[in-house]
């Protein structure tokens, strides 16, 4: 089988890691990435041997980058006219700009969190609707926190067979690359309320009934989640049943927060340099096991989630379900993270 050719649209924070898991992957290979100009991510793409074109047709655009003494391989058209798939990356909100040209250019395409369901109609993650992706047009790959709520209530919800939920997302102020934003010395509660994470989980798993609140807060490191779940009744499942659940789930890491000292989003992260990853990453979603329990038919468990990571694999497994290369969503995630992941318990 020939390799799936894939171009990245947009090499900022998603789409270098994206570019990497890719390059890592046997059955795909990246045929290039965009910048909108020439800036210092274009000396990561030449490092890496990625062929390196321009977000933009312009003539002038296009030859500011040799300007640079940056090879550029032409513009967006060009890139789009040899590949089978694109992973749009762009900033939120831009990328519905490019969903005609994808079309247009009768590539497939993949948009991120930042970009409303609405766009594609179809949203992705591994566990909740791989199946629904197959051989699909376009798709979206939902936000960090919506992949990472999806990871742990997916797998409870399909034991139960229902679940009511109200969670609050405890975000992260900035990326670590990110000087723009803030708040630096305050707690900013998201008045749009619910905030769209919660019912946003829904565009992938209509069944699970659930809303939530967000504040921002001054960490660049992680997102915490505070999860209720509201289990029905008879659904036979104990604190320790539910742990076990989540340790036999892909790409969920449970661990004792007290008895390691992971006590913050500061170890988990230093857990997870350790691991030795590209910049760090952890794919997985951090359950606290000693901060889960039920009590009654009631489960209340924090989580915490690396913003820029945990959505890498899940755009390497929707590529295999628009391609229609791979039907079965845990032998996807397997061979992808037998890819990019090496993971060591401590
Ligand atoms: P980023 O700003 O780090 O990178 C975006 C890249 O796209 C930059 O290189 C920028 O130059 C380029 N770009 C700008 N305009 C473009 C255009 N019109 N077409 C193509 N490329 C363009 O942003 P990011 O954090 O990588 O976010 C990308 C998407 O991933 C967003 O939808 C975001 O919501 C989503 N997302 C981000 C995170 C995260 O933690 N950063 C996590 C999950 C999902």
């Amino acid at each position: 089988m020939n390799a799936i050719k894939v171009a990245i649209n947009g090499y900022g924070t998603i789409g270098k890691r994206v570019a990497d898991a890719v390059d890592a992957q046997d059955d795909m290979e990246v045929v290039g990435v965009t910048k909108t100009a020439p800036s210092f991510g274009c000396n990561l793409a030449v490092k890496k041997e990625f062929p390196l074109y321009c977000t933009s047709d312009e003539t002038k655009r296009i030859s500011s980058f040799s300007e640079s003494h940056f090879e550029c391989c032409g513009g967006l058209s060009n890139l789009l006219s040899i590949a089978d798939v694109v992973i749009d990356c762009s900033p939120g909100n831009v990328g519905s700009d490019n969903l005609s040209k994808y079309q247009d250019a009768g590539v497939k395409y993949i948009f991120q969190g930042g970009e409303k369901h609405e766009l594609t109609g179809l949203s992705y993650t591994s566990s909740a609707n791989h199946t629904e992706n197959l051989n699909a047009e376009g798709s979206r790959v939902v936000s960090c926190n919506t992949t990472g709520l999806a990871r742990t209530l997916v797998p409870l919800y399909e034991y139960c067979g229902s679940l009511n939920v109200e969670c609050t997302m405890i975000r992260r102020a900035a990326d670590p690359g990110d000087s723009k934003k803030g708040p630096i010395n305050a707690i900013k509660p998201v008045l749009k309320v619910p905030s769209h994470h919660g019912p946003d989980v829904m565009t992938v798993k209509p069944e699970i009934v659930i809303n939530s609140l967000a504040v921002a807060v001054p960490t660049t490191i992680m997102h915490v989640h505070a999860i209720v779940a509201d289990l029905p009744e008879n659904h036979g499942l104990t604190t320790e049943s539910i742990v076990d659940l989540w340790k036999g789930t892909p790409r969920v890491v449970v661990m004792h927060g007290g008895g390691n000292r992971l006590t913050t989003t500061a170890e988990v992260m230093e857990m997870a340099r350790d691991i030795g990853r590209k910049w760090g990453d952890l794919h997985e979603i951090f359950v606290w096991e000693d901060g889960a329990k039920l009590v009654g038919d009631r489960l209340y468990y924090f989580q915490a989630i690396h913003q820029e990571s945990d959505v890498i694999p899940e755009n390497i497994d929707c590529i295999r379900a628009l391609m229609g290369v791979e039907s079965d969503w845990r032998s996807s995630v397997a061979k992808t993270d037998a890819a990019i992941s090496r993971y060591y318990s401590l």
